[in-house]
């Protein structure tokens, strides 16, 4: 049976819970354990599908089509092992599912409680599909003492008493902040956290202390003896200097080793082989060359809408040993005046289109990839931008003046479209335009036939079938192939069917690729996507020659 990690965070939010919770799952991978990593999210809402990018950054997709939190992300990107749809809970789905039950009278007329119904579907969830797995790290996200992450906090309590002594440990996050006038670290907070959650019944084995400045030893022991814990089980965890050297980081402050002193299993385990991390590292901080990318999109005030996206041009930059410095550009500012579409891109040495939703922008991101087209700098267009990249190419390449997509109003040319059949693994899927939002788009790992001897099928190795994951819910229209490749945008990639383009490219440009799915998701540090390797490739060509 799997041992289990359960990762609370006390003081504050935006402690990065899971950043640490990635980096001790991939300390332990390093050690030879097999890792999975689960997160319950005591929000309402079902799965984060719905929510606006700026109330909670980027929804991540899994292969098997579910939309979740961006933490997932952050697992994927450390372990390299894929998340599934039962790595992710939240307070709304299991909610849905129990009222689901109530209605069908599965319950036998007893009332259904918060415990012990809410509790033991969560504890359910953490049980559910252990494989043969090592470890099963659980982050619970929100901060101790919120009144929704109440139930969750009950089934960890339940779960410590029902699981053997030596298989949970409960690691706990928080803050030790510095006071400048006093020039002073504080552990206050740290205690009143602990205490808190001491009163849920939950004793933590390690506690994670984030903070500013480094922990003198004297501040440690009194933190491990008002906080009960052992001193060596106090982990400062300063800034690091990227999110890539915090798991060499992690490890130089003892973090894996005591959650395996808790787990008795020290004695047994080999130390962790690290190479993978120190040449991450290594390519991070010793670039050779540098590059600037633009990405013209629509959320661009907060950096974790795009949290995939960021990562993976830095995973470009990594295989290309080359620093990528990227401008978030707002494509709105296009629409108001043309001089500004110039002087910004100009000095680019790639521009991308990501994806995105809604008629906002729209018209700026089609400028952006007219500029990219005409100039010949670097392209890259991800779903939304793929799209986006077809009406371009219809309007100034094919005279379709009034080309658009449905999903910015009617329009007599839709070179883009509402999808209301497809087929997926699971049989023909259907959908009209007034189904619900929440979970019903093209979601998740589709495969797709690469053109032989097209650009992409040389990006990815000499590939014709890859797979890659979508979520979106128009599709560029087949209708409009044979006129858009007469003006040289030429479809190299389709669904399986062949009814569906899922890649597009310029063979008369150094480096001109639309995708319509998302390969920022299944970009990793040590295994980086190579559409982002050729793309900052490419950059770099383009670099040396403004
Ligand atoms: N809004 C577009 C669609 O639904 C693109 C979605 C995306 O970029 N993820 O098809």
């Amino acid at each position: 049976m799997a041992r289990y990690i359960f990762i609370t965070g006390g003081v504050v939010s935006s402690l990065g819970k899971g950043l640490m919770a990635a980096s001790l799952a991939a300390l332990l991978q390093a050690r030879g354990y097999k890792v999975r990593i689960r997160k319950f999210d005591p929000y309402l809402n079902v799965d984060p599908g719905t929510m606006s990018p700026y109330q909670h950054g980027e929804v991540y997709v899994t292969d098997d089509g579910a939309e979740t939190d961006l933490d997932l992300g952050h697992y994927e990107r450390f372990t390299g092992v894929s998340a599934h749809q039962n790595d992710n809970i939240t307070s709304g789905r299991v909610y849905r599912d129990i009222i689901a039950k109530e209605r069908r009278g599965d319950y036998l007329g007893a009332t259904v409680q918060v415990i012990p119904h809410v509790t033991d579907a969560i504890k359910e969830f953490a049980l559910a599909d252990q494989g043969d797995h090592d470890f099963i790290l659980c982050e619970i996200g929100g901060t101790v003492g919120d009144i929704e992450s109440l139930p969750f906090m009950e089934a960890i309590r339940q779960l410590r008493n029902e699981l053997e002594p030596d298989q949970t440990v409960s690691v706990h996050v928080t803050l030790v902040p510095y006071i400048a006038a006093a020039g002073e670290l504080k552990t206050k907070p740290t205690q009143h956290s602990v205490r808190e959650l001491a009163s849920l019944g939950i004793k933590p084995d390690v506690l994670l202390c984030r903070c500013e400045h480094p922990l003198p030893e004297s501040e440690r022991r009194k933190i491990a003896q008002f906080c009960n814990v052992r001193p060596n089980s106090v982990i400062p965890a300063l800034d690091a200097t990227s999110i890539y050297a915090v798991p060499q980081q992690y490890h130089g402050e003892g973090l894996d080793t005591e959650v395996l002193r808790h787990f008795a299993m020290l004695g047994t385990s080999n130390p962790p082989t690290m190479s993978r991390w120190e040449d991450v590292v290594d390519r991070y901080e010793h670039p050779e060359g540098e590059v600037t990318i633009g990405v013209v999109g629509k959320y661009v005030g907060l950096p974790d809408a795009y949290k995939s996206l960021n990562e993976a041009l830095v995973h470009g930059g990594m295989a290309n040993r080359t620093k990528v410095n990227i401008r978030w550009i707002d494509a709105e500012v296009f629409e108001q005046d043309d001089s500004e579409i110039v002087s910004a891109l100009e000095p680019l040495h790639g521009i991308l289109v990501p994806g995105g939703f809604g008629e906002r922008g729209s018209e700026g991101k089609i400028a952006s990839v007219r500029f990219a087209r005409e100039r010949k700098v670097p392209f890259f267009g991800i779903c939304l931008g793929m799209q986006m990249a077809c009406i371009e190419a219809a309007r100034n390449t094919a005279s379709i003046d009034a080309a658009s997509s449905t999903e910015f109003g009617e329009t007599s040319e839709p070179v883009v479209g509402i999808i209301t059949e497809w087929m997926s693994k699971e049989g023909l899927q259907k959908r009209s335009a007034d189904t619900d939002l929440g979970g019903t788009m093209r979601l998740g790992a589709y495969e797709a036939k690469l053109a032989e001897n097209s650009h992409v099928s040389e990006i990815y190795g000499g590939a014709t079938t890859i797979s890659e994951r979508h979520r979106h819910r128009y599709e560029v229209n087949s209708h409009y192939m044979e006129q858009l490749e007469a003006g040289g945008l030429i479809f190299s990639g389709m669904s399986p069917d062949g009814l569906l383009p899922e890649i597009v490219e310029r063979p008369d440009h150094p480096w001109f690729v639309g995708v319509q799915f998302h390969p920022e998701l299944k970009s990793r540090p040590f295994d980086p996507h190579p559409l982002f390797s050729g793309f900052i490739a490419a950059a770099l060509a383009q670099s040396r020659l403004v």
